[in-house]
């Protein structure tokens, strides 16, 4: 039975939640978010991580030592200095700072009414998201906040934006309050969350918002059971989908045509010859009408990337001009089905050819930063990915290619030839975005999770073979050329990032 929404589920799938998996929960102050990732870090056997409680442990230190919630370097200062401890029991978590536990304390309407500002910093958010990272790249986590699923884990198993009124919200917090003893007025509670809404979803550095790829629960009218059922639900949806991808690679390989095969063929031997290496997906599972989204830096990224996805017939976009008629490649392209774009403006009929090829069931590449862009620092993600996502609803697969540029045979130390999978990204919060913003900002967004997932894989890759002197020193060279070759292209100094 296909899975489209968290009710689609039959009861007992808990089994389908992988061990390594990470489940992130964002949400606005009172959502529910803490009751609910520790009653599925239990469920799921999973480590409970509130992060909400780190930003709140540098709040209380920085009460403490007297320093400005406004200071940005004295806040990052206090922190690079600290030692941040989650330790995960029964019921809350306990925090310490500097080895002194701070689990109580942080909790106050004082910490309440400071933490936002605090939290609004970019250096003290790069700080605490790169100690968050930490505590759960290895997996098995239940992690919530304001931006795990769109900074902290783009590639989450499954990513969830826990929401409620305002009036809900102020009810669950005055109850909290009630049974520690302290007795607040409930029209300060409301000013002080309305506040901490508006600063957290209005800051500059990684802002709350809806991740497209979130399964929204709103938890207004639900007990916190069935909040907390539905919430489990909507973690399992990614896994389930997941586990419907088809892995038997023998009849796929079967009815492919002979010439795609040769195609394969040659990628394959050139890969060989360059050393390349397959992180993720090494099943090659693939859902059918899927968009692959791989970064560019070389012109030999289309055949080493493709030589990864050697099972079905996919199609790709690729620049117009490689199909002029006195060229032999533009013959081979037209044969491997390949679709031609002019990249300067929006080419509606390229779009509606690769939007038709991935409603018929096809999969389709694109090189979605539309030019070769510097080593190191992939994105920004131009518009038409989004565009092609909110006309077909397609399923992302975001791939991140490393070391295709200055090959030499057989790998080489300039760099590591990588081609790593991301998890496939389903679009879950679409409709609900197109409700309330412009198709333009949710093509940003979408270009965002893009993007987000890319610059993970990096890191995961950097973390494996750690960037070498060559992608350093060509990274910053070929931000100065690129940049200037973008201009030329597109007429724009930079792509609309932002817009
Ligand atoms: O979740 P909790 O209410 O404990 O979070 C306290 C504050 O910490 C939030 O209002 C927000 O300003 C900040 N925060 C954040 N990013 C996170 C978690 C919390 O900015 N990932």
């Amino acid at each position: 039975m296909p899975v489209a929404r968290p009710d689609d589920l039959p009861a007992g799938r808990d089994a389908l939640m992988p061990p390594d998996a990470v489940i992130a929960i964002d949400g606005p102050a009172g959502s529910g978010k803490s009751t609910t990732a520790r009653a599925l870090a239990e469920r799921f056997g999973l480590l409970y991580i509130d992060t909400g409680a780190m930003y709140r442990a540098l709040t209380h230190a920085a009460c403490g030592a007297r320093v400005d919630p406004g200071d940005e370097a004295a806040l990052a200062a206090l922190l690079a200095g600290a030692d941040l401890e989650l330790r995960p029991g029964r019921g809350e978590v306990t925090v310490l700072w500097n080895g002194r536990d701070v689990s109580q304390a942080i909790r106050t309407p004082e910490i309440d009414a400071a933490v936002s500002a605090v939290s609004a910093h970019a250096a003290v958010r790069r700080d605490m998201v790169r100690r968050q990272q930490a505590f759960g790249r290895r997996g098995g986590v239940v992690m919530e906040g304001r931006d795990i699923g769109s900074v902290v884990f783009p590639l989450a198993t499954a990513k969830i934006f826990l929401q409620a009124s305002l009036e809900a919200r102020v009810e669950r917090r005055l109850r909290q309050f009630r049974l520690r003893g302290r007795e607040l007025a409930r029209q300060d509670v409301a000013r002080d969350l309305a506040a901490r809404d508006r600063l957290d979803s209005e800051r500059e550095a990684s802002p709350l918002l809806v991740s497209p790829d979130a399964l929204v629960v709103d938890s207004s009218a639900l007990t916190l059971e069935q909040q907390n059922a539905a919430c489990a639900r909507a973690a399992l949806v990614n896994p389930a989908l997941d586990r419907e991808l088809d892995t038997d690679l023998a009849p796929a390989l079967r009815e492919l045509p002979a010439h795609y095969r040769l195609a394969y063929a040659v990628f394959g031997a050139l890969a060989r010859f360059y050393g390349l290496r397959q992180v993720g997906n090494e099943g090659r599972a693939l859902p059918r009408g899927v968009v692959v989204a791989c970064n560019h830096i070389s012109l030999w990224d289309p055949p080493l990337m493709g030589s990864t996805l050697h099972r079905h017939p996919v199609r790709t976009l690729a620049k117009e001009e490689l199909f002029r008629p006195a060229w032999p490649l533009g013959t081979f392209f037209r044969w491997l089905d390949t679709i031609p774009i002019r990249r300067r403006g929006y080419d509606r009929a390229a779009f509606a050819e690769a939007a038709a090829a991935l409603q018929a069931g096809q999969n389709l590449l694109i090189f979605p930063e539309g030019t070769r862009r510097a080593i190191g620092t992939p994105g920004p993600v131009k518009n038409g990915l989004g565009i092609l996502i909110q006309a077909t609803r397609a399923p992302m697969l975001p791939v991140f290619i490393r070391g295709s540029y200055g090959r030499r045979p057989g790998g080489s130390a300039l760099s590591p030839l990588e081609v790593c999978y991301g998890p496939v990204i389903r679009w879950h919060a679409l409709d609900r975005l197109l409700d309330d913003l412009d198709p333009k900002t949710v093509s940003r967004r979408i270009a965002q999770t893009c993007e987000a997932a890319w610059c993970e894989l990096q890191e995961r890759s950097y973390a494996r073979h750690p960037r070498t002197a060559f992608e350093q020193e060509q990274g910053g060279r070929q931000q100065v050329r690129f940049a200037a070759r973008h201009q030329r292209l597109f007429g724009r100094r930079e792509p609309d990032a932002g817009a």
